[in-house]
């Protein structure tokens, strides 16, 4: 049984390294992005609620990231593991993961921090943003993610690391090298 969060910076190459990881397993990868950018492109209720948040590069509401991931996480796939990969992105985030687990007699194992020096990053969503098109991919937002992620996200790898349930993983190697270090950190 494996569960598994993922914290770092938009590309640090945890989306990558969890769907692998999730492939090899047999296990769900929940990505609240994936789920979120789904939801705006089939222009559900919930993908107008969410765009313009996305599209500039703020963290959605957390009632509204909250309900999506509770009704997620009961569905049949997710009773025999999972990794989470964007989740939670806050401590209040955190704190109602524990809880809705904590209900359902279930528990993280690790939140792996995965860890890439910032002028890496930027060149990475760059990157990304010409391949993939990804439009909350340009220079300007790159840019407020990354201050997103130092003053809400940053913070969950204090919280994961005092109850002693963190692992950091160098992310700024190759695809390949990065997945046997995260294989060692989540073994040992
Ligand atoms: P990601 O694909 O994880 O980089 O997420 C893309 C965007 O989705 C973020 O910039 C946020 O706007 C939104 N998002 C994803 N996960 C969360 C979350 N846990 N809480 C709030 N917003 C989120």
């Amino acid at each position: 049984m494996t569960r598994l969060i993922f914290l770092g910076p938009p590309g640090s190459g945890k989306g990558t390294q969890a769907a692998q990881l999730a492939n090899n397993e047999q296990i769900p990868h929940i990505s609240t992005g994936e789920l979120l950018r789904k939801a705006v492109a089939d222009k559900t209720p919930l993908g107008l609620k969410v765009k313009s948040y996305l599209d500039e590069g703020e963290l959605v509401p957390d009632k509204v990231v909250l309900d999506l991931m509770g009704e997620r996480l009961s569905k049949d796939d997710a009773r025999s593991g999972w990794i989470l990969d964007g989740f939670p992105r806050n401590v209040a985030q955190a704190e109602f993961l524990d809880k809705l687990l904590g209900e359902v007699g279930q528990w993280t194992d690790w939140a792996i921090a995965m860890e890439v020096p910032d002028e890496v990053i930027v060149d990475r969503l760059r990157e990304r943003g010409r391949k993939e098109g990804r439009s909350d991919d340009s220079e300007e937002t790159i840019r407020h993610r990354l201050e997103v992620y130092r003053e809400k996200t940053a913070p969950l790898i204090d919280f994961y690391r005092a109850r002693g349930q963190l692992k950091s993983v160098n992310g700024n190697q190759s695809i390949t090298d990065v997945a046997a270090a995260l294989k060692q950190a989540i073994a040992s």
